[in-house]
């Protein structure tokens, strides 16, 4: 495996502990990842550099804060909101977000009498561009049916026990439409600037397994 990208080769090698010089391998996902890799870049088949800036992508620019920025957002400014609600791609382009897996995108708005759940049934569809890449349970084939058929029990699951009386609304992902859930803003928080706000808005209550507390007395919506 000569042709190893350079960051990777330095992983493998810093996988050599001080463990009676005993050589740490990756784990079996990671060393057929790097033979997979090696093997396309052998052949042509990729940039080396289109890669690695791919992976720079997913750790740093894209992940859960631009959709805590777009929730911010919504809570601070009802004109952007009601576009939102009205046009979630656009709006959340507006932002400077979008792109693959979230062409598509359909905000939902919990309220005190509704709450959402993102879920995909079929797979693991889920809005990359706004949160980044999907937490290993809502590929679970558990998370996946249980969500539909018992989502006040997945939710319980979460610690999240919602009220007899609010309504539950589930939606399925697909590769056409993904969703975002945009949680109600916590009691007290009305003072905070947008960005103050942002920092509160976690990637489990944009996908509707949480809602989000007040910092300062942990309150819920
Ligand atoms: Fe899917």
């Amino acid at each position: 495996m000569t042709d190893i990208p350079h960051s990777r080769e330095q992983d493998r090698d810093q996988g050599q502990d001080h463990d009676h010089g005993k050589q740490r391998l990756p784990s079996d996902p990671a060393l057929r990842v790097m033979a997979l890799e090696s093997l396309l870049v052998q052949k042509g088949l990729v940039d080396p550099q289109a890669l690695d800036a791919l992976v720079e992508a997913y750790e740093h620019r894209i992940g859960p804060h631009n959709g805590a920025k777009v929730v911010a957002r919504a809570w601070k400014d009802p004109a952007y909101k009601a576009r939102l609600l009205t046009d979630a791609t656009a709006a959340i382009a507006e932002m400077g977000f979008g792109g693959l897996q979230g062409e598509h995108m359909v905000a939902v708005e919990n309220t005190p009498a509704v709450h959402n759940l993102v879920v995909c049934t079929l797979c693991s569809c889920y809005p990359y561009p706004v949160l980044g890449l999907p937490p290993v349970w809502y590929k679970s084939a558990g998370y996946r049916s249980r969500a539909v058929i018992d989502p006040r029990g997945v939710l319980r699951e979460f610690g999240l026990e919602l009220p007899a009386e609010m309504q539950v609304r589930v939606w399925d992902s697909t590769a056409e439409l993904r969703y975002l859930v945009v949680p109600q803003p916590p009691p007290g928080t009305e003072h905070m600037s947008e960005e103050q706000l942002a920092s509160l808005v976690t990637r489990d209550a944009m996908i509707g397994v949480a809602l989000v507390r007040s910092p300062a007395t942990g309150e819920l919506p």
